[in-house]
């Protein structure tokens, strides 16, 4: 660490002249970024290293994180502000002429996911960090992350996500632990010594090679691991180029390597590619193959040894990606191992853990029997006999409940499922919300909460106030101090004291004054970005997310239709000036999410050039959205869009992020929406629309019809009309698909039903915010009470109730 400013300057300058063999004057932006962020890594690394000594030394049990996402977003920020260094490298910056946020945008965006899910594992890394607790992610090193998106006349473009063009300061190539994956080939039964021993044939090995990426937890006590796998070849198919088939080699290296090369970019929409299998495979079996090597190294290689492995190891798996964990586990410690099945099957199932992140159908994975034979052949094998003894033990408990039967067992109707595989595999199962946890064990999973009725909780979902409130919003963060002391960081539901000052009327004018600042901040982004001027004294109302039909994009925005028809029809209606804010990306193939995009683009294009409204509402779609935008556009929102259809959101946490900079929500009783509500009480929220209940008796029972409501409200009737009356400048079929999901499915999302109250609802915010007195101690009172989705109070709950695990403190040297 650096005493003082004068020492940190010396060492920068240093850096760059060792690294470049440049003087700080000749070096480049890039290259000072590239200095700065190795300094940086180098103070990271000792303490690493002391966090895997004390790890070994105490033997104190570990947890895995597996996801197939880790969505960090840039490390340079928030590695300095936990180790406390961001003032003075700040400072001694500016002494040198130079902006920290100016090297900081340098960073590519480890843009590993593609939403929330993948947000959630970086932020539960970022908290076991930070309460010391001794947790690692396993994850995959995708070549391309999440796809760069473009805007191109109103329409979203895709381009390939290249991250790691200039190389990745944060990570460390371990070829030395490199292990095989095996795919395909054929698996024989031999019975050697009165054992059977399964012979795996024919395969085709993947070289899996770690990168570990240092996770640093605040006050840099804590650095733990994210091990991201990369598959490799260093064999070319030498019998061919020996033939002088060289491109044949290249060809063959290339599709082995291509296991690591693309995250599939569809959120809650499972994509049933081959690849995508081998992915989930690859990096399970490279993660579960390396902990089993550390563990004998730590704890001993006898079957012994390997028979209490979950007292040492637990393994959590992030949604049912990496389910295959179950098997796989069972795999290496029967064939690797020499464990028999019963106890190969006691300890996988007392080590692994899962977390169900949706209910929706259409995301709920299921693998085609052939495809996993072929493909794992002794996976299939594992699953098939897991399979057998979980049906006969339901045999047991329902005699002759076929359809019961049939329809929780792990391969039914030609298909793997892998939410059933990770239910009978594990110990714990937990939904991310209240609302969606029960729905869990009273719907969607009820025969498997009754057959296992202690293995469902909750454990509501959290993001970590580091980043997102005091990396994001340094200003905020340090008038909370200045209110409230410093205590709040370590402890996030001490900023609770914050509602004593609710209507501490200069404390309203500083929040008011942090605003507007952040406010002016994404303004000038706009401008840069789009050429768009933004009024900055309107609401900066804003929906970012992923686009889905769930999310209701479409009801955001056939409610700006309607605002914009009547201040058509009336140009004086009195309303506070608004700018609709949206961002986020559309699954490459979702054509329905496509035309949403391009619905709101055309609505900004004809609003925001029609000069008989007076610059009233505006409407942005931000490019591109990724962790570096949102924490531009959070810290700068006024109101949080969580408008999803009751029942589909699991948890959110984009609501809680924007809460926790002083938004407020308008929202549906969906997911943490609720919790969020129960915390800051109703009159500092604005809730509307049907209940999970509601929304879940209409589909069982029937009983809504569409056409009812569109009779019923004409200006619903109109804005829902201009979709295809030509209205808008784009050909006449441009909407249809928009049209006909609303019309011609009976509208399966609820949006015409709750448009009346989402109305109603946009004008009790507009009338709120018109009472500013009013509306900035709300804004105080969402920030005091989102202690509770902190990441920290969730990663303490998985500790206590889930993995078992105990803090380490990591001592100096
Ligand atoms: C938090 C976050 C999300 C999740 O947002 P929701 O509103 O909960 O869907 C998605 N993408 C990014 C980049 C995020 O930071």
């Amino acid at each position: 660490m650096f005493e003082s400013k004068e020492q940190f300057k010396q060492a920068f300058i240093e850096k760059i002249q060792t690294l470049f063999g440049q003087s700080l004057e000749e070096s480049s932006t890039a290259a000072r970024y590239v200095a700065l962020s190795t300094l940086i890594r180098e103070i990271i690394s000792k303490r690493w290293y002391q966090s895997n000594q004390q790890y070994s030394i105490s033997k104190e049990k570990q947890v895995y994180y597996f996801s197939m996402e880790f969505l960090l977003g840039r490390l340079l920020g928030s590695n300095l502000f936990n180790l406390g260094m961001t003032e003075v490298c700040c400072q001694g910056l500016k002494e040198l002429g130079i902006e920290l946020t100016e090297l900081e945008a340098v960073e590519h965006d480890a843009g590993l996911g593609n939403g929330g899910l993948g947000r959630l594992a970086a932020c539960f890394l970022d908290s076991m960090a930070s309460l010391h607790l001794p947790g690692h992610g396993t994850g995959i090193r995708f070549r391309h992350g999440m796809f760069e998106q473009k805007i191109v006349d109103g329409y979203q473009v895709e381009l390939p996500d290249n991250w790691l063009r200039d190389g990745y300061v944060w990570e460390t190539r371990k070829v030395d632990r490199a292990v095989t994956v095996k795919f395909g080939g054929n698996v024989q039964m031999e019975e050697q010594g009165g054992r059977l021993i399964a012979i795996h044939e024919n395969y085709e090995p993947v070289l899996a090679v770690p990168y570990d990426v240092p996770i640093v937890g605040a006050n840099c006590n804590t650095v733990n691991t994210l091990r991201l796998w990369s598959a490799e070849t260093n064999n070319f198919d030498f019998s061919s180029f020996s033939k002088g088939d060289f491109l044949k080699a290249v060809e063959e290296k290339y599709s082995l390597e291509a296991t690591s090369q693309i995250l599939y970019p569809d959120d809650n929409y499972p994509e049933g590619k081959t690849l995508r299998l081998k992915q989930q495979y690859f990096f399970v079996s490279a993660g579960l193959q390396s902990i089993v090597r550390r563990y004998k190294r730590t704890h001993g290689g006898s079957p012994a040894d390997l028979g209490i492995f979950h007292k040492k190891i637990a393994i959590h798996i992030n949604d049912t990606h990496p389910a295959l964990a179950v098997p796989e586990l069972m795999r290496i410690l029967m064939d690797e191992e020499s464990l028999d099945w019963d106890q190969a099957w006691h300890v996988t199932r007392n080590t692994i853990s899962y977390t169900n992140h949706t209910i929706l159908p259409e995301a709920l994975e299921k693998w085609p029997i052939e495809l996993v034979k072929t493909l794992l052949p002794r996976m299939y094998m594992i699953i098939n006999e897991l399979n057998e003894r979980f049906c006969a033990a339901l045999w047991q408990r329902y005699p002759g409940d076929w359809e019961r039967i049939r329809s929780m067992a792990l391969i039914a109707d030609g298909y793997v499922h892998m939410a059933h595989l990770a239910v009978v595999g594990s110990y714990s199962v937990n939904g991310v919300a209240e609302v969606h946890s029960n729905i869990l064990k009273n719907e969607v999973m009820a025969p498997f909460h009754e057959f296992f009725p202690y293995r469902f909780t909750n454990k509501t979902n959290g993001v970590t106030h580091r980043r997102w409130l005091a990396k994001a919003n340094p200003q905020l963060a340090a008038l909370i101090t200045a209110t409230i002391g410093p205590g709040w960081m370590a402890h996030p539901d001490e900023l609770a004291n914050l509602h004593r000052f609710a209507h501490d009327g200069a404390l309203q004018n500083e929040i008011k004054a942090v605003k507007q600042a952040n406010k002016e901040r994404l303004a000038n982004y706009i401008q840069a970005k789009m050429g768009i001027a933004i009024d900055v004294g309107s609401i900066f109302d804003v929906q970012v997310k992923r686009i889905h039909a769930y999310k209701r994009q479409t009801l955001n925005a056939l409610h700006i239709l309607d605002l914009y028809n009547r201040l058509k029809a009336d140009p004086g209606l009195d309303i506070e000036p608004r700018t609709f804010i949206f961002a986020g990306k559309s699954a490459t193939g979702y054509y329905l999410a496509k035309r949403i995009i391009k619905f709101i683009n055309t609505l900004a294009q004809v609003i925001n050039n029609d000069p008989a409204i007076g610059g009233k509402i505006k409407v942005i779609f931000l490019e591109n959205y990724s962790v570096s935008l949102a924490e531009l556009i959070i810290p700068a929102a006024d109101v949080s869009e969580q408008i999803s259809t009751a029942s589909k959101e699991a948890s959110g946490t984009g609501n809680m992020k924007l809460m926790m900079n002083g938004a407020i929500t308008i929202g549906t009783l969906d997911g943490a929406n609720i919790e969020i509500k129960d915390e800051v009480g109703d009159d500092n929220i604005v809730i509307f629309g049907l209940t999970a209940e509601q929304v879940m008796n209409y589909y069982k029972y029937g009983g809504y019809n569409v056409l009812d409501v569109y009779n019923n409200n004409p200006r619903l009737k109109l804005a829902v009309d201009q979709l295809i009356n030509g209205f808008l400048p784009v050909s006449p079929d441009e909407f249809d698909c928009i049209h006909h999901s609303l019309m011609r499915t009976n509208d399966e999302y609820f949006v015409l039903k709750d448009f009346a109250n989402y109305a109603v609802a946009q004008e009790r915010i507009n009338n709120l915010y018109g009472k500013q007195r009013c509306w900035q101690s709300m804004a105080i009172n969402n920030i005091a009470f989102s202690g509770r989705f902190a990441s920290d109070r969730t990663v303490s709950e998985y500790a206590i109730g889930i993995w078992k695990i105990k803090p380490v403190v990591i001592r100096e040297n």
